[in-house]
C-alpha cells in the first residue's frame, strides 16, 4: 500500500473542496485531494454549468421559434430544427474543459490529486481505494467537503423513467411528456427548459407556491410566463407512485387522486448532505438536523477537521461551498479569518429569472426593522425596451433609520447579472444614498437598480 503524508487531506473535489485545495496550494499548504468521481462535484457536471447550458440552448430554441412567426424585428426564419443530443454533446464538451481548467489549477498550486474513493479512518487518516491500489493519507488538518446527493421519493425511486437532475441533463431525446415533481428552481429551471425544448411539461408542487422560499410578487411573473409557455402547474398536490400503467398518480389539492401519463419523471424535491459512504462512522462528529455541524470558522466537533459546502447545511449553493473552501485553507494557514458574511446571493434561473439578495421585507420586519422600501419596474427601463424584456422589477429594502441596505430583489431577464452588485452593496453597508449617488451606465438594466434607491428616496428621476 501506498503511504502519503501531508498537512491538508481534502475529501471531495466539488467547488468547495477544489477552491479549498487551490487556496490551500497558493498558501504554500502541502495538499492531497481525493475526488472518487470527476473535479468539479455536481455543480460542474451535473448541476449548475450543464443545467445553465441547458437553458441557455433552450432560451435560443425559445427565440428561434418565436421568429417563425415572424416578429415586431423583422425576423423571420423558416423550418428552425432541434436536436437534444447535439445540445447535450455541446454541454459535456463545455464540462469537459472546466473538468480540465479544474485539474490544471490544483495541478498548478502543487496540490496532488489523488483518484478514488475516499474513507475516512479517524481524524487524521483517510483510505482511498484508487484504480491502482489503495492509498493510505495521513494529514494533519482534513477538510470534508463530500457534498449532497438528489433526494429520492420512497414511492418513486429513481430508474427506468424516473429520473434526477443529473439524469434529464443527458437524455438524448426530449420526452414528449414530462411531469416534474418538486416547483423548486431545480425543478422549475429544467421543467421551462423542457418545455422550451418542446416537451408536454405538468410540475407537481406540494406546497401552495412554486418557490415558497421567495416573496410572492418575485414568482408572479415566473408563474405567468409558465401559463404563457402552456405549462401545467398543479399546486398542493402530492406525488403518490406509479400505477399499474406505469402512469404517475398524484393526490391534488381535494385528496383526489389524478393519474398524469408522463414518459419521464423528474423527481426535484431537494438534496440531501453527503453523510454517508465516506467513515463518517469511524469519526465523531456532531450533527446539525442532517448536516455535519460547523462552527463559524467551519470547524467540526473535532480537532482540525473542517466541512465545507453543501454537507455542512443550507444554502446548499455553489458560492458558499467555494466561500467556505477559501476561509478554510486561510485559517489553516494562520490567517485570522470568520464566517461574517452579510448576505449569500439566490438566483432561480427560470424565465423570468428571480434574485434575492439579503432580506426580504417579511424577513427585515420580522428582524424588528422599520423599513422603507422601492421598487423600478422594468417596463420603465430603456435597455429592457431594446430587449423585448419589459417584464419585471428591482426592489431595494432599506432601514428606515440611517438608509442602510437590507436586501435588494429583482425579477427579470438576466437579472442573475445584477446580483453582484446587490451582494457588493449590502457586504459593503451601502445606503440608499450610495446607490443613488453611483453613476450606472446607460443604458443598462442596472439603472433600475439606481432609480429603486432613488425612489426610496422620493427622487426617482424617470418614473
Ligand atoms: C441541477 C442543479 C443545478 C444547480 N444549480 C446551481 C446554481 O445555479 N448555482 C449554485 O450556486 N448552485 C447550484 N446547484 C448546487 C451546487 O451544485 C452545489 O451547491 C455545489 O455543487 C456544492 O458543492 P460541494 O463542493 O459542497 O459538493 P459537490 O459539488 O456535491 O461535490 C462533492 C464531491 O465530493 C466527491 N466525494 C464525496 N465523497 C467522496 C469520497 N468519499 N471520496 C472521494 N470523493 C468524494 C463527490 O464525488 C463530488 O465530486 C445546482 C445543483 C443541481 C443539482
Amino acid at each position: 500500500m501506498n503511504d502519503i503524508t501531508c498537512k491538508v487531506l481534502v475529501l471531495g473535489g466539488g467547488p468547495g473542496g477544489y477552491v479549498a485545495g487551490i487556496r490551500a496550494g497558493q498558501l504554500g499548504l502541502d495538499t492531497v485531494l481525493i475526488e472518487g468521481q470527476k473535479l468539479g462535484g455536481c455543480c460542474l457536471n451535473v448541476g449548475c454549468i450543464p443545467s445553465k447550458a441547458f437553458i441557455h440552448a433552450a432560451n435560443e430554441v425559445d427565440k428561434v421559434n418565436h421568429f417563425a412567426n415572424g416578429s415586431a424585428l423583422g425576423i423571420k426564419v423558416s423550418n428552425p430544427e432541434f436536436t437534444l443530443s447535439k445540445t447535450v454533446e455541446w454541454k459535456d464538451g463545455i464540462v469537459s474543459r472546466l473538468n480540465t481548467g479544474v485539474a490544471g489549477l490544483l495541478k498548478k498550486n502543487k496540490v496532488k490529486i489523488i483518484e478514488g474513493w475516499g474513507e475516512m479512518q479517524d481524524g487524521k487518516t483517510c483510505l482511498v481505494k484508487t484504480d491502482d491500489g489503495e492509498v493510505l493519507i495521513r494529514a494533519e488538518h482534513v477538510i470534508l467537503a463530500t457534498g449532497s446527493i438528489s433526494t429520492a421519493l420512497p414511492n418513486l425511486p429513481f430508474g427506468d423513467k424516473i429520473v434526477s437532475s443529473s439524469d434529464i441533463l443527458s437524455l438524448n431525446e426530449v420526452p414528449a411528456k414530462l411531469a416534474v415533481i418538486g416547483g423548486g428552481y431545480i425543478g422549475l429551471e429544467l421543467g421551462i427548459a423542457m418545455r422550451k425544448m418542446g416537451s408536454d411539461v405538468t410540475i407537481v408542487e406540494a406546497t401552495p407556491s412554486i418557490l415558497p422560499q421567495y416573496d410572492k410578487s418575485l414568482t408572479k411573473p415566473v408563474m405567468k410566463r409558465m401559463d404563457e409557455l402552456g405549462m401545467t402547474v398543479m399546486l398542493n398536490a402530492v406525488a403518490d407512485g406509479l400505477n399499474n400503467k406505469g402512469d404517475l398518480t398524484i393526490l391534488d389539492k381535494e385528496g383526489k387522486k389524478q393519474v398524469i401519463k408522463a414518459d419521464k419523471i423528474l423527481v426535484t424535491v431537494g438534496r440531501s448532505p453527503r453523510t454517508e459512504g465516506w467513515g463518517i462512522e469511524n469519526l465523531a462528529l456532531d450533527l446539525d438536523g442532517r448536516f455535519l455541524k460547523i462552527d463559524d470558522q467551519c470547524s467540526t466537533s473535532m480537532k482540525s477537521v473542517w466541512a465545507i459546502g453543501d454537507v455542512t447545511g443550507e444554502p446548499m449553493l455553489a458560492h458558499r461551498a467555494m466561500a467556505q473552501g477559501e476561509m478554510v485553507a486561510e485559517i489553516i494557514a494562520g490567517h485570522n479569518r470568520r464566517w461574517d458574511k452579510r448576505a449569500i446571493p439566490a438566483i432561480c434561473f427560470t424565465d423570468p429569472e428571480v434574485v434575492s439578495v439579503g432580506l426580504s421585507e417579511t424577513q427585515a420586519k420580522e428582524q424588528g426593522h422599520e423599513i422603507m422600501k422601492a421598487e423600478f419596474p422594468f417596463m420603465a427601463n430603456g435597455r429592457a425596451m431594446t430587449q423585448e424584456d419589459e417584464t419585471g422589477f428591482v426592489r431595494i429594502i432599506a432601514r428606515k433609520d440611517n438608509h442602510l441596505i437590507l436586501g435588494v430583489e429583482a425579477v427579470g431577464g438576466e437579472v442573475s447579472e445584477l446580483s453582484a452588485e446587490f451582494a457588493l452593496a449590502i457586504e459593503m453597508g451601502a445606503t440608499l444614498e450610495d446607490i443613488a449617488g453611483t453613476i450606472h451606465a446607460h443604458p443598462t438594466k442596472s439603472e433600475a437598480v439606481l432609480e429603486s434607491g432613488l425612489r426610496a428616496l422620493g427622487q426617482a428621476l424617470h418614473i
